[in-house]
C-alpha cells in the first residue's frame, strides 16, 4: 500500500496544496489498489473514466491554488444505492442490474461540488436488506482482517454496507458513503475496525438513496477517524429542497479544534442495563466495561440508565421495516425501472414474472410478510401497535436525554456495544436465516433508527481471533458534534488506528 493513503484527509489535503503529492497519483494508487483488492469484493464497479477525469481536475484546481476545500481531490467510494448519473446503480439485485440513472443523488452531488473524487460503487447486500454483505448478486464481500481468506474460512465484513467498509478498512480510499437503515453503516464499521456514523434522521439528504425504510433511512459515513468524519459530514449535511424529510435549520460546520481533547469533568455519559443482552460475548463486554471505566478516569460522570422498551426494538423494527418495504417495493414492476420478463401475455404476468427474476428470497420474503401485515384485518393489530411501541422507544432517549424522571440525571452520550461479537465466519453466518441474522446483530443499533438519533461506531481493540470490535455512542438528536467529541477522545486514548496501520496496512506495503 503507498503510505500516503494511510494519511488523514487534512494531511492529504495539506500535502496537495504544497504540492508534494497530487490528486491524480493518489487516484491512480486508490484505483490500482481497488483492483489489487479484487478477491475481497468490496466494490461492484469502479469508474476510473470518471474518477481520473475528477483526479485531473482537481490538479489543475491545486496548481492555480483555489481548491474547492479539504475534500478537493480525496477519493470516496459510494454505496450501490446511492444514484450516480450515468453510472450504474444496482443495489446488487438483478433488479436494476442494469438501471443507470439519469442523475446524481444529493449526497454524491454534494461531494462532487466539494471536489471529492468518486472512484466507483461499493457492494451491500441486495436493496440493502441484510447484516452480512451476503446477499449480493455480486457475491459476498470478505472481511480484510480476516487470517485466513481460502473457502469457507473468512469472515463476514457485517452489512449492509460491506462494500464501504472494506474499501476504507482496506486503504483503498480515506472514506466511503453507506447507507444506515437499523445499523447498516454501524454494523460493518464494528467489524472491519474503522469509524461509522449514522447522523441524526434528516440532517443528511436522501435523495438519490433508493429507499429502503423511508421513515428510517439515513446516508452514513465511513472513515479511518473521526476527523475525517467530520470533514464528510460538513460537506453532506444540511437541508435539500429535493427531500422534504430534511431538516430546515440550517447546517452549521462542526469545528473540532482539537481532535482528542475534551473536557469530559462535565460530560455525563449513559450505560443502559437494557444493553446487557443475551448473546453479548465476554470480549465486547469486558472492552464495553473497560470504555466506561476509562471515561470515569478520564473524569465524566458515568451512570446506568435504562431503556425499558429495548427489548421490543427488534420485533417493532421487523413489522416496520416490512411494511414500508412492501410499499416501496412496489415500484419495481417492469414498467418503470429495471428488469422486465420477456414474452409477457398479459400485464398481470409481467408484474409477476419480473418481481419473481429480479428479487431474491429475502426481498420476497419482506414484501409478503409487510402485505401481510398491511391487510386490513392486520394493520392495527400489527402496523399501528409497532408505530406506538416505536414511539415508547422514541420516548426513552428523550427521557435520557432531555427529561428525566424523578431521581434521573440526563445523560449527554450513551455508550454501548455495537455488535454483539466480533465478526462471524462465513459458513456460520450464512447458515442462519435473514430474520435471524438482523435480530441478532442488530439488537444494539436498530433503537437509534427508531428514536432518529445520531450514532457512531468506533474500533476499540481486536479480539482474540485478530478481529475488530467497536463499541456505539448515541445522543439527542442534533447532537453530532457532542458524539464526535467523546468519540475522538475515546479514539486518542485506544489508538486503534496505530494498530490497524501496523497490520492491515504494512501487510500490503
Ligand atoms: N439488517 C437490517 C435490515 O436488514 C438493517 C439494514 C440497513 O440498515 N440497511 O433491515
Amino acid at each position: 500500500m503507498k503510505r500516503h493513503l494511510q494519511l488523514s484527509i487534512k494531511q492529504l489535503s495539506t500535502c496537495y496544496a504544497e504540492g508534494s503529492i497530487s490528486p491524480g497519483l493518489v487516484v491512480d494508487h486508490s484505483l490500482d489498489d481497488a483492483v489489487k483488492l479484487k478477491h475481497l469484493n468490496a466494490f461492484i464497479r469502479l469508474s476510473p473514466e470518471k474518477s481520473l477525469h475528477q483526479a485531473k481536475e482537481s490538479n489543475y484546481r491545486y496548481e492555480n491554488k483555489k481548491p474547492l476545500g479539504i475534500l478537493d481531490g480525496v477519493p470516496i467510494a459510494i454505496k450501490d444505492n446511492f444514484c450516480t448519473k450515468d453510472l450504474n446503480t444496482t443495489c446488487a439485485s438483478k433488479m436494476l442490474a442494469n438501471f443507470v440513472p439519469p442523475f446524481n443523488g444529493t449526497v454524491c452531488e454534494r461531494l462532487l461540488t466539494a471536489g471529492a473524487v468518486l472512484i466507483g460503487k461499493t457492494n451491500m447486500d441486495q436493496f440493502a436488506m441484510g447484516s452480512g454483505t451476503v446477499d449480493s448478486i455480486f457475491g459476498p464481500t470478505k472481511n480484510v482482517w480476516s487470517r485466513d481468506l481460502s473457502d469457507g474460512k473468512w469472515h463476514i465484513t457485517g452489512g449492509s454496507s460491506g462494500g464501504s467498509a472494506t474499501a476504507v478498512a482496506a486503504g483503498i480510499c480515506y472514506a466511503a458513503i453507506g447507507s444506515d437503515t437499523g445499523g447498516s453503516t454501524r454494523n460493518p464499521a464494528s467489524y472491519c475496525g474503522v469509524v461509522g456514523l449514522k447522523p441524526t434522521y434528516g440532517l443528511v439528504s436522501r435523495h438519490g438513496l433508493i429507499p429502503l425504510v423511508n421513515s428510517m433511512d439515513v446516508p452514513g459515513i465511513f472513515t479511518r477517524s473521526v476527523s475525517d468524519c467530520v470533514d464528510v459530514l460538513n460537506a453532506i449535511a444540511g437541508p435539500d429542497a429535493k427531500d422534504s424529510t430534511t431538516l430546515r435549520k440550517p447546517f452549521r460546520n462542526i469545528n473540532i479544534p482539537h481532535f482528542g481533547d475534551i473536557d469530559l469533568r462535565n460530560i455525563r455519559i449513559g450505560i443502559p442495563k437494557e444493553y446487557h443482552c443475551e448473546g453479548l460475548s465476554e470480549e465486547v463486554l469486558e472492552t464495553w466495561m473497560k470504555v466506561a471505566d476509562l471515561l470515569e478516569d478520564g473524569g465524566a460522570h458515568v451512570q446506568q440508565v435504562s431503556l425499558p422498551n429495548t427489548a421490543a426494538s427488534i420485533f417493532v423494527y421487523s413489522i416496520l421495516n416490512q411494511c414500508e418495504v412492501a410499499s416501496n417495493m412496489a415500484r419495481y414492476d417492469g414498467i418503470e425501472y429495471g428488469h422486465r420478463a420477456d414474452n409477457e401475455s398479459s400485464t398481470e404476468e409481467l408484474y409477476a414474472k419480473t418481481r419473481a427474476e429480479g428479487f431474491n428470497t429475502v426481498v420476497k420474503t419482506r414484501i409478503l410478510t409487510g402485505n401481510y401485515f398491511l391487510l386490513r384485518k392486520n394493520y392495527q393489530k400489527y402496523f399501528e401497535k409497532a408505530l406506538r411501541v416505536r414511539r415508547l422507544i422514541s420516548d426513552d432517549f428523550k427521557r435520557v436525554f432531555e427529561t428525566p424522571q424523578d431521581g434521573e440525571n440526563v445523560v449527554d452520550v450513551l455508550l454501548t456495544p455495537t455488535t454483539l461479537t466480533d465478526a462471524p465466519l462465513y459458513s456460520d453466518f450464512v447458515s442462519l436465516s435473514n430474520r435471524d441474522q438482523c435480530a441478532v446483530q442488530d439488537f444494539c443499533t436498530q433503537p437509534a433508527n427508531m428514536a432518529g438519533v445520531p450514532a457512531i461506531s468506533i474500533p476499540i481493540r481486536l479480539s482474540q481471533r485478530g478481529l475488530p470490535i467497536g463499541l456505539q455512542l448515541m445522543s439527542r438528536s442534533l447532537n453530532e458534534e457532542m458524539l464526535l467529541r467523546v468519540a475522538s477522545w475515546i479514539e486518542s486514548q485506544v489508538e486503534f488506528d496505530a494498530l490497524a496501520n501496523e497490520q492491515i496496512y504494512a501487510a500490503r506495503s
